[in-house]
């Protein structure tokens, strides 16, 4: 065993003999909340259910809300304590007021656990009594959700006020230690940058430094004036970039550049923690001012992970416990290696983390003087108070603020106090043995294909990791957090704007074909810029179209099914390649923000690969039963042409989507894109040409909808048609395919996608800080402009007020502007014909309604319409019936759920919509009554993913297919059934495959 080793576990052992002097169990309050804790410990379920039922609680104020909650989340518990349990209920429900406010103290004493005071001067008493005992502090400001800039405006001003009352309140105390006191000031404040500004956007970090920058620098003024010491908190992966650069922005400004009080996080769970924690120290030693690191392992653990898994992203966190722990002792060893640029604080409550940083320094010659122990407040008291004793300088994480703004604060230290991995539960409440504890992280990580420190990741940040279980993946969105992808989307910008302007031929039979005609496509955010000239298909060209694709069709519908797969295929990893030039030309010629431009390119692949996946599950004739004696296959045969009828708003995503559908079926393809997004279609012919597609089996022809679209929709020659857009077009095609022209083979197959008047409702105990960032997104992401926006929204009346003023706020509060930009949240609106038409609309509700929000400040250039907001909506007002598609919301309020589902489903169409709610009961009748296609739960309701969100609606919103999902293949063939009798003399085989070959179609 090493010296190290030896003198971390001398070092342990006296630490945790400490610790039994004053025995306590893992949590300092005894009472109701411990027994919570010790069940949370033994039932998973019912763990999740208290975590869930605290998260709401503050939200609560009637005694009858919350003992209606309790019931809803406890009494149908199946464990041992279920009787128990629903006994307590039982009672709580005899006197709700009673019950309610004891329930709610009980909580608030959890919280209470956690939280050192509820303002300034409340956590005065909690400071002062740390002192005696020979603590410092760090004061932590609760409220990192912000969805304003109001909210974010008043948590500075909170900051500030907190920070001068502090220092008044703290004058004349001194270090506990006496030595080295020039690097630990007495009054410390810990910030999270995420409160401080409400459209944080991992694309685009200089503009959030833009928009930090100034509402720190009076913080920090003052705290320096002070003498204070200032700590840049680490929040989700998404913000670290941005904070750490801030950081190193702020500090090198003249202004500050001297002031060594300066500190922020490092988490050790991180992968990339090492590389950040290098090039800080690099930082640190130009800027040649000594500054802080607390190193930290990190809270959000599960988060990271989840979000990670969810978007198909490299996971930035370890995922064994003891590589944080051993990654945690490596930053240790590089911060007190480094002691002359930086000075250290470990915040951790883990005797072996804690162990190892005293045994390294001490073997460093470091004095114990010159870094410190940080802890969080309510967390392992014994610890603290060991560390004091053995003469080191321990300083205590006190949050302060109201439960409410605190919630996501106390969940996070629920979680942490009884994870299975984590220390504090592993020695207070399992007794593991202190050799256990002690025991070196580097022998306990199991090596793997998951193991220790390798994983797959391309070069984009994606993971190559499988989940197990998942037969079909979703490609990754690109994970603009990375610098590289932030660059590439830039270059790709530069580079698509040097194409733009280009002339695009239609593409009938493989051949290019030119007319005299073209289609301008301009770019929405600057309408005197062409994107490109397409050649405009009139009469003749879709005849010849319909001729070059129903000559195709035989020998296409007889390809086998999996040398259609393979080419789809082959056009994703093609879309794969050139995915950033895809996403750029999506910014100029339909105005989407970058990250909806990759979500649409994303989706495209995803339709390639999926629709792939389920020909391969339907291709093969598949027996239907097994009967002796006679045998029965169940097959798809293609229909014939398919005509694809595609909108501008998911330019390359629904276009590719129907037509992969098709063409993976048998049926060859008439594609028009719609004329707004021609280019992206131009993309996508010579995408499918690069991959191999026949002569014929997919024809490129862009023109004018009413003209030669109609054309098309009424050929005798053309046997399905797919169509995406409006309900007026939508049904007009839907009637003409109605009708059996003279010569018509087949009955014509519809699948038609229309419209949506989306609602989303918020509960009366709904999370807002979710509710409001959701519906804002759902609303005002791409402009209003998907099918699946919510246009309506339905507020409870009990919490109208609040969420009224949130919402109108967190309005004011986005970014619109030309999308080219990273970080915009609003673009302009398609064309000159939309913008007119949403700005009728507005002014009908004006009529109508009240206008409660619009935003002055849109780009003067382009079709910009400024995002707004209709209060005292009547639901039977023309602007809550009618599509408006278009940054406008509606807002409604209902006196009960009741009147909310009513309104909801009280109109034509039935596409999306969203629920809001922490009550179980609530949220059951949601999913059980709202009359839609998609209904989202506590989630936009926008952003379906392939396979995951089979998406379409029905009444008129279409004609209930799912695209992406498992069914919709089958809207494009027709099943055959293929029986013999394999009888001969009353013999038969006693076995029959369940698969035979394909049957092909006739010659
Ligand atoms: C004073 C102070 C300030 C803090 N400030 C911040 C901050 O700004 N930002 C922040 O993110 N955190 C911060 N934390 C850290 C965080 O809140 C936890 O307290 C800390 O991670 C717990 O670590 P530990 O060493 O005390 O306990 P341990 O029990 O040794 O470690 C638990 C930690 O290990 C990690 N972990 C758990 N399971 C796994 C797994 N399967 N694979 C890999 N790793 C795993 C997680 O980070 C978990 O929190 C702070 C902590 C303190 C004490």
């Amino acid at each position: 065993m090493g010296a190290l080793q030896t003198e971390i576990e001398r070092r342990g052992e006296r630490i945790f003999d400490l610790v039994d002097q004053h025995p306590e169990s893992l949590f300092s309050k005894a009472g109701f909340y411990q027994r919570m804790m010790a069940l949370s410990m033994r039932d998973e379920h019912f763990k999740v259910q208290l975590f869930r039922f605290v998260d709401v609680l503050a939200s609560l104020h009637r005694g009858t809300d919350i003992v209606q909650h309790l019931d809803e989340y406890f009494a149908g518990m199946r464990n041992g304590y279920a009787p128990l349990i629903r006994t307590g209920v039982r009672a709580a429900k005899i006197v709700p007021w009673v019950s309610g406010q004891l329930l709610r103290w009980n909580v608030s004493g959890m919280a209470r656990q956690f939280i050192a005071g509820r303002n300034p001067k409340d956590v005065m008493k909690m400071l002062r009594k740390r002192r005696s005992q020979g603590i410092g502090f760090t004061v932590d400001l609760l409220g990192e959700a912000v969805v304003s800039e109001q909210e974010a405006n008043e948590y500075a001003g909170r900051g500030l006020e907190l920070l001068e009352h502090l220092g008044r309140e703290t004058r004349g105390w001194t270090d506990p230690l006496g030595k080295n006191t020039e690097l630990f000031p007495v009054v410390n404040l810990s910030i999270k940058i995420s409160a401080l500004y409400s459209q944080m956007n991992p694309a685009d970090p200089a503009d959030a430094i833009i928009h930090l920058a100034p509402k720190l620098r009076p913080i920090l003024r003052r705290a320096r004036d002070l003498g204070a010491f200032v700590n840049f908190d680490m929040e989700s992966y998404v913000h670290k970039n941005a904070t750490l650069e801030l950081f190193r922005t702020l500090f090198t400004e003249t202004e500050f550049r001297d002031w060594p009080h300066v500190g922020i996080v490092i988490q050790a769970y991180l992968r990339d923690a090492e590389n950040d924690l290098l090039d800080l120290l690099d930082w640190g030693r130009a800027r040649g001012t000594r500054f802080a690191v607390r190193l930290v392992k990190g809270a959000y653990w599960d988060f990271e992970k989840i979000k990670s898994r969810q978007n198909g992203w490299a996971c930035p966190v370890f995922l064994q416990k003891p590589e944080s722990d051993l990654n945690f002792e490596l930053l240790t060893r590089i911060l007190l290696e480094n002691e002359s640029t930086v000075t250290a604080a470990f915040g951790s409550h883990n005797v072996r983390s804690v162990a190892h940083a005293q045994a390294l320094a001490e073997q460093l010659g470091i004095d114990r003087s010159r870094f410190e122990f940080q802890l969080l407040y309510g967390m392992a008291g014994p610890v603290k108070r060991a560390l004091v004793e053995m003469g080191y300088r321990v300083r205590e994480y006190c949050p302060v603020g109201e439960l409410l703004p605190g919630m996501s604060y106390l969940v996070r230290r629920l979680l942490e106090n009884t994870s299975n991995e984590g220390f504090l539960r592993a020695k207070f409440s399992e007794n593991v043995s202190e050799d256990e504890l002690l025991r070196n992280p580097a022998d306990l990580i199991s090596q793997g294909p998951n193991g220790a420190r390798h994983v797959e990741v391309s070069s984009d940040g994606a993971s190559l990791d499988t989940p197990a279980g998942d037969t079909y993946e979703n490609a990754p969105l690109v994970n603009f957090v990375y610098e590289q992808n932030q660059d590439r989307m830039r270059e790709a910008l530069a580079h698509v704007r040097t194409q733009l302007g280009q002339k695009y031929p239609l593409v009938i039979n493989g051949e290019r074909v030119w007319t005299e005609k073209t289609i301008a496509s301009i770019n929405p955010s600057s309408p005197e810029d062409v994107v490109g000239h397409v050649a405009e298909a009139g009469i003749p060209e879709a005849e010849r179209g319909v001729k070059a694709a129903r000559d195709a069709f035989e020998k296409w519908s007889r390809t086998s099914f999996e040398t259609r797969c393979r080419l789809l295929e082959r056009a994703a990893d093609i879309m794969h390649r050139r995915r950033f030039e895809l996403s750029a030309l999506e910014v100029f010629e339909v105005g989407k923000a970058w990250a909806e431009a990759d979500g649409d390119i994303r989706e495209a692949m995803d339709f390639c690969r999926f629709y792939a996946h389920e020909m391969r599950l339907i291709g093969r004739p598949r027996l239907t039963q097994h009967v002796l004696g006679e045998e029965s296959y169940q097959h798809y045969w293609p229909r014939g042409v398919a005509l694809i009828i595609a909108p501008w708003n998911f330019p390359m995503a629904i276009l590719c989507g129907m037509t992969t559908a098709a063409l993976v079926t048998g049926n060859t393809v008439i594609m028009k894109p719609a004329e707004q997004s021609a280019v992206i279609g131009a993309m996508l012919m010579e995408i499918f040409e690069e991959a191999g597609v026949p002569p014929g089996v997919l024809n490129y022809l862009p023109g004018k909808g009413s003209v030669m679209g109609a054309h098309l929709v009424d050929h005798k020659d053309v046997d399905l048609i797919a169509f995406t857009g409006s309900r007026e077009v939508g049904l007009r095609i839907w009637e003409s395919a109605g009708k059996t022209r003279e010569g018509q083979r087949e009955l014509k197959r519809v699948i038609c996608e229309m419209g949506g008047k989306n609602a989303v409702i918020i509960d009366a105990d709904a999370d807002l800080d979710e509710a409001i960032v959701d519906t804002i997104y759902s609303a005002f992401g791409y402009q209003g402009q998907k099918c699946s926006a919510c246009s309506r929204l339905i507020i409870l009346e009990e919490i109208y007020p609040r969420a009224i003023e949130r919402l109108l706020n967190a309005a004011a509060s986005l970014r619109v502007g030309n999308p080219e930009e990273p970080g915009i949240t609003v673009g302009p609106v398609i064309d000159g014909k939309a913008h007119k038409n949403i700005l009728n609309y507005i002014e009908i509700g004006k009529n109508e309604s009240r206008l409660a929000f619009q935003r002055g400040d849109v780009p003067e250039k382009g079709f910009f319409i400024p995002p707004t907001i209709f209060t005292n909506v009547d639901p039977k007002n023309r602007i809550a019936c009618e599509e408006i598609f278009g940054p406008v919301l509606s807002v409604m309020k209902a006196r009960d759920l009741d009147e909310a589902f009513e309104i909801a489903n009280s109109t034509e169409f039935a596409l999306t919509a969203g629920f809001f709610s922490r009550s179980p009961a609530n949220i059951e009748r949601a999913k059980a009554e709202i009359v839609a296609g998609n209904v989202y739960v506590n989630r936009s309701c926008t952003g379906a993913v392939v396979g995951r969100h089979p998406f379409g609606g029905f009444k008129m919103s279409g004609g209930g297919t799912k695209a992406g999902g498992a069914d919709y293949l089958l809207q494009f063939v027709v099943p055959r059934v293929v029986t013999e009798n394999i009888t001969r003399h009353g013999f038969a085989p006693e076995t029959t495959p369940l698969y035979r070959d394909e049957f092909l179609g006739p010659r």
